[in-house]
């Protein structure tokens, strides 16, 4: 039998009624927004705040991350409107932050990142208001792929470390630690200025000193924000939960990371990538101005 889920969880659940307009747009549009597809705890309140995460590129990946409830799998061909359909439901939605991730495409030449570069200019072309950030795959270390997207100027490049480098063969066999800081240092080398961000899940089995480390890796690699959340198994046959992590200990990363020199922390149980997404970027531009 699984843990039983701690009273920190328990929160109020988006009522169908109120996403029946959301969902009914997205299906018009053929479009799924990470959020809905999760039923999100967090979605009313990030909706409220026009912000909404969006997948591209399908939804089976080429990875095998043990975590992930995402399909694994052949993936199917890209679709080339899907950049201007995307740019149609932010301007439906009215969002003035918008979270482009997608699946890993191992399959394509570049990883996706042309129609990455391709969605981010859409939406720029008609809502020239709206901030981007993307949550990008590792592209396997392509340089080339990495500087497509970069080029294509998001507001935040977002690239998960999700774990600890010891859990790596269990939880992420297909990624590699070092790869995934490189690429996040290389945003830097590729465009300076640029805002990055990282984050992982705790609760996987991995030890506090292990977290600490990994953060002084990130602020090595020049990454200006960070998200920590609870992992929560998707099915039994995904990596079990190993520990609950109290508020109390997510609150206590906060400090710390904040003296490493990360720009944003959230730090939280229900913290997931896109939380607070826009406020974290805020913090970012702040601290740039500053300096
Ligand atoms: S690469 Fe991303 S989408 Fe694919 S299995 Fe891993 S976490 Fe899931």
């Amino acid at each position: 039998m699984g843990k039983r889920l701690p009273d920190w969880f328990k929160q109020r659940v988006p009522k169908v009624g109120e996403l029946t307009a959301v969902s009914s747009m997205l299906a018009e549009l053929k479009l799924n927004t990470v959020c809905e597809s999760a039923l999100c705890p967090n979605l009313c309140r990030c909706f409220a705040q026009k912000t909404a995460t969006f997948m591209i590129m399908g939804n089976v990946c080429t990875r095998n991350c043990t975590f992930c409830a995402v399909n694994k799998g052949k993936p199917l061909s890209l679709e080339t409107d899907e950049p201007e359909r995307i740019a149609m439901a932010v301007t439906k939605l009215g969002l003035e932050y918008v979270v482009i991730t997608s699946v890993t495409r191992d399959d394509l030449e570049d990883g996706g990142a042309a129609h990455f570069a391709r969605t981010i200019e859409a939406v720029r072309s008609s809502e020239p208001g709206t901030l981007v950030e993307v949550l990008i795959p590792d592209f396997q270390g392509s340089r080339q792929a990495l500087e497509t997207v970069v080029k294509a100027n998001p507001a935040v490049i977002n690239h998960n470390i999700e774990t600890v480098p010891a859990l790596y063969p269990e939880v992420r066999p297909m990624a590699g630690y070092e790869r995934s800081l490189e690429l996040l240092a290389g945003v830097k080398k590729i465009k300076p200025g640029a805002v990055t961000k990282s984050g992982l899940m705790l609760g996987l089995g991995e030890r506090r000193e292990d977290v600490t480390r990994v953060m002084m890796d990130l602020r090595q690699a020049g990454c200006d924000l960070l998200t920590l959340g609870q992992y929560l198994a998707p099915t039994t046959s995904h990596h079990p939960v190993v520990t609950y992590v109290t508020p109390q200990e997510f609150t206590s990363y906060i400090q710390p990371a904040l003296d490493m020199g990360f720009s944003g922390i959230a730090s939280a149980p229900l913290v997931r990538s896109s939380y607070r997404a826009a406020e974290l970027y805020q913090q970012a531009i702040k601290q740039k101005s500053n300096l």
